[in-house]
């Protein structure tokens, strides 16, 4: 425990310069970030303290979808805050009308609940699914089955559903009535449905899992399987929404619908933002008092939310954000075809792609992840073994071939090592 500061240090306390260091002084140990610090970005550059430049193939983890500090959306989330920026959900406000308006007309979904987060939207899907069954008398139905290398959010719920058992560590009594079977395999599904099944759970990509695309006739069939047993189909959109894919939701790409669909992440651009869509069948789980969130929805969120969509949805734009998708799925076969000693293969939709690490450098990602980072580029990784490549959608052919060059970099490097 430390003493509080006397009062009249306090400017110190507000004013004086920060560093990394200070990370590990003051802040829970829960993340390890980069030696670095960022202070300034625009578009896929981001400058850290020193004034160094990075190209940023993250985007806060899929987030930044129109790249840092797009004009339309601080505009608009300035507008906002200058006229109203937060109410309460006593009462309703314009952006959040108008943006449930859009995305239940660009959709499958007829209702939507806002939140904060993937996590929150996720927790309120699930939630939903078990309110749904008890709502009609069927209280026995409380069975959530997902997949094991999901990734789903962090609360205690959703690290359960979760499929990587080292997030749910400790974290004892989890929620029960949970069940994990392997990602893509129908017969596994299949064999885990029953009257007792709520929900089934399952990212379109799974994407902390590995950059892992669902078949087409996985979908499908767990679409038919839910239909079957009286089952909710979820889809977690959290990091394949809002364009990602080359598609605004990835599961219009697969022409199959869920009953529930997540979405947050890339939804805001960086202003916290999530959502959880149903048909109007689904949404009879919640009802008023079952659910609720303080910031969900506020108009700050709202409106930045509003322009978000309507970049994303501007004729042509996803056109491009596949185009570009080609040209990095092309560099990242040729380097994998290149490097067959150090990269096993490459995969992905649109522009969430994963570099699979083979051979000596398996279990290595961290290790690549720092090394683009000291050349100037900021990668992701996906679980050990897979490099994960989410640039801004706004990205041009000029990055993307500044981007493969600098990775190339780092696998002669690596060969190298
Ligand atoms: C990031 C992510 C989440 C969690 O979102 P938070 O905003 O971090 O709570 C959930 N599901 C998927 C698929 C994600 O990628």
């Amino acid at each position: 425990m430390t003493a509080a500061a006397p009062l009249e240090t306090l400017a110190g306390l507000f004013d004086a310069p920060v560093s990394r260091a200070d990370f590990d002084r003051h802040l829970m140990a829960t993340y390890a970030p980069a030696a670095f610090v960022p202070v300034r970005a625009s578009g896929l550059d981001v400058w850290d303290q020193d004034g160094r430049r990075y190209l940023d193939f993250s985007a806060g983890i899929a987030v930044t979808s129109l790249g840092h500090c797009h004009p339309a959306v601080t505009q608009a989330l300035a507008q906002q805050a200058g006229q109203i920026g937060h109410l309460s959900n006593v009462y309703t406000n314009e952006p959040v009308l108008r943006l449930a308006r859009v995305l239940t007309g660009l959709t499958f979904a007829d209702r939507v609940f806002f939140c904060n987060s993937g996590a929150e939207a996720n927790e309120g899907a699930l939630k939903l699914a078990r309110r749904l069954a008890y709502n009609r008398g069927d209280t026995q139905r409380q069975t959530i089955v997902s997949c094991t290398q999901s990734f789903h959010g962090r609360t205690v719920f959703t690290v359960s559903v979760g499929g990587q058992p080292k997030y749910m560590e400790g974290f004892g009594p989890t929620p029960q009535a949970i069940v994990h079977v392997p990602f893509n395999d129908l017969d596994a599904a299949a064999a885990a449905m029953g009257p007792h099944v709520a929900a089934f759970i399952v990212e379109p990509v799974q994407g902390e899992g590995g950059v892992t695309p669902a078949h087409k006739s996985y979908l499908e069939g767990l679409r038919a399987l839910c239909d079957q047993h009286g089952a909710l189909l979820i889809f977690d959109e959290v990091q394949t929404g809002v364009g990602r894919t080359g598609h605004l939701y990835a599961h219009q790409a697969y022409g199959v619908s869920p009953d529930v669909m997540t979405t947050a992440k890339a939804l805001g651009n960086g202003f916290p933002m999530g959502a959880v869509l149903a048909t109007e069948a689904a949404a009879a789980g919640l009802t008023v008092g079952t659910h609720g969130t303080t910031y969900g929805g506020n108009p700050l969120a709202g409106a930045v939310a509003l322009q978000v969509l309507r970049e994303v949805t501007h004729p042509g734009f996803l056109e491009q954000v596949r185009e570009r998708a080609d040209q990095l799925a092309q560099g990242l076969e040729a380097l994998v075809a290149d490097h067959p000693a150090l990269l096993a293969s490459t995969r992905g939709m649109g522009l969430l792609r994963g570099l699979v690490l083979g051979g000596a450098q398996a279990g290595k990602s961290a290790a690549w992840v720092k090394q683009a980072q000291d050349a100037g580029l900021l990668v992701l990784a996906a679980g050990p073994d897979v490099v994960r490549l989410a640039p801004a959608l706004v990205c041009t052919a000029a990055q993307v071939d500044e981007a493969l060059a600098l990775l190339r970099q780092v696998a002669q490097a690596r060969a190298r090592a």
